[in-house]
């Protein structure tokens, strides 16, 4: 008998961009989009439609270019709503309608101002209107791990009835702990009559830190799809991180019996763009993905993985993609042995891109002895930075001088939008801040710089330097990106990164974003 599939329904770029801090043009999230068909998720919320003008293109876009998964946009139960969503994706090849409303007391009569009869006739409307454009209708109960069981059950019944094909329970607030959260889904199983009708699916926020767990209690069972996003991002403390959610259920096969349509050796590969692009690190000791998930300390861990590394490791790293520490590329590498540990790190490149990575790997090659996996992983993101933002700024050179008895100083050159090279110079209170301020005196955009972070990609003196930036303008943040092994020039990338996406991006994203699950 076929094993049980979980289907996994990605939101990172719906819940996802709503985390404060986080800004996407629409060829950033296109380029998500196609790394998570890539991964093989099931369906991919693209966003929601009605909610700004910049919504609706990336979820038009995105269901033009990416044809695997299942393509939905979220809705109120708003016929506009409704009629905008079918709108972007009614061309898709698999399209999605997903409606929600409040359904708990206390959502109800202080967000709605309303009541619970109208409420079930408002649902029940909207999943008929949605169901008149579009077969795959998805349901969401708002805040349903806080909403009264007999209630639910009347509502869920009500809007199966009504067309819905898949049934969500979001803990919209992350309030529900495992065991209650599995017993609210057996219940809903027991005592909804038509439910079979219908797949059952959970939408977990992490406030208490149970989003995963309570995602994986629901597995357990009976719930078939599960929501979340790529390394938990999303709403306040973020949505369940689909990562962990995956191989939880791969990793203990045994006690949830059921699989998942998901290519794992793309999941750190997947991780470390939407990080790069969002600019939101992973904490090293993350499960699945971060740094240290698969760095052993301990001598006597050591001591055990040496002799067997099922004494201490439960997964292979190699089985999610995880960058090889052993394998290194150096000035003699061809074109030949980049592409094909590129391809083993999940980067498939036409010849004309390859060419791009290969003259950026000589240049790096020249000044680092060794180039690892985590040092080409860096010069991918940095090449793909520089294709996604239209760079209506170009940097040409930058020169720095500073120390403890000089008066920090720096010189720019930068091409303007017609091609002329401009050059400006300009002290500051450090490197960073004259580097800036000669930038700001070309560029002459008015913005607030509210975060300036550097990592290392990699150890050793020659590692390649990553600088993530923040700039504000009227309210709104734009991230910037720089790596190189000079954190000078790093830093200056970075902030024309961070200025070509405000110009590239400034008018776009719309001021009043309705509430979501
Ligand atoms: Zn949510």
């Amino acid at each position: 008998m076929a094993e049980d599939k979980v289907l996994i329904f990605d939101t990172t770029l719906r819940d996802g961009e709503q985390s404060a801090g986080i800004g996407l043009t629409t060829q950033e999230k296109l380029e998500i989009a196609r790394q998570l068909e890539r991964l093989g998720v099931d369906i991919i919320e693209a966003g929601f439609a009605a909610s700004s003008p910049g919504d609706f293109e990336a979820v038009q876009s995105i269901m033009r270019e990416v044809r695997g998964p299942v393509i939905a946009s979220l809705a109120r139960c708003v016929a506009n709503d409704i009629d905008r969503a079918w709108e972007a994706i009614k061309d898709a090849e698999h399209p999605r309608i997903h409606v929600f409303i409040s359904s708990s007391d206390v959502q109800i009569l202080h967000q709605l101002r309303s009541n619970p009869e109208e409420v079930l006739d408002t649902a029940v409307a909207s999943v008929e209107r949605a169901k008149s454009y579009c077969h795959d209708v998805e349901f969401s109960p708002m805040d349903a791990s806080r909403t009264d069981m007999d209630y639910l059950y009347q509502l869920v019944e009500a809007v199966i009835n009504a067309g819905a094909t898949t049934i969500n329970i979001p803990d919209t607030v992350g309030y529900a702990m495992p065991w209650e959260f599995r017993e609210r889904i057996e219940n809903i199983k027991r005592n909804v009559p038509n439910i079979d009708r219908a797949v059952l699916s959970v939408h977990c926020h992490n406030d208490l830190g149970q989003a995963v767990g309570n995602s994986l209690a629901a597995v357990s069972t009976g719930a078939r799809q599960v929501e979340g996003c790529i390394n938990g991002l999303g709403e306040r403390a973020g949505n369940a991180a689909l990562e962990e959610v995956i191989r939880a259920i791969e990793t203990r096969k045994d006690l949830y019996g059921v699989s998942t349509n998901i290519n794992t050796r793309q999941i750190y590969r997947t991780s470390r763009l939407v990080s790069d692009i969002t600019g939101f690190p992973v904490q090293p000791n993350k499960a699945v993905v971060g740094a240290n998930a698969f760095r052993h300390a301990s001598g006597i861990h050591q001591d055990g993985l040496l002799k067997e590394r099922n004494t201490f490791e439960i997964m292979d790293p190699q089985s999610i993609g995880w960058p090889s520490s052993t394998f290194v590329l150096g000035k003699l590498s061809g074109r030949a042995g980049l592409r094909s540990r590129l391809e083993d790190l999940g980067y498939k490149l036409a010849q004309e891109e390859l060419n791009q990575a290969f003259e950026a790997f000589k240049d790096l090659a020249d000044r680092k002895r060794e180039v690892t996996d985590a040092d080409l992983l860096a010069l991918m993101s940095s090449q793909r930075r520089t294709l996604d933002i239209p760079a209506t700024y170009t940097l040409e050179h930058v020169q720095v001088s500073s120390g403890n008895h000089e008066i920090p100083t720096a010189t720019v050159t930068l091409t303007d939008p017609d091609g002329q090279s401009i050059t400006e110079a300009a002290t500051g209170t450090g490197p960073v801040d004259a580097v800036y301020k000669a930038i700001n005196r070309i560029v002459q955009v008015p913005n607030k710089l509210t975060e300036f972070r550097v990592d290392a990609v990699t150890e050793g003196i020659d590692a390649i330097g990553d600088v993530t930036i923040r700039i504000e303008q009227d309210g709104q943040t734009f991230v910037g990106r720089g790596a190189n092994t000079d954190i000078m020039v790093a830093s200056a990338e970075a902030y024309m990164n961070a200025l070509n996406r405000l110009l590239a991006m400034g008018v776009s994203k719309g001021a009043d974003v309705p509430t979501t699950h």
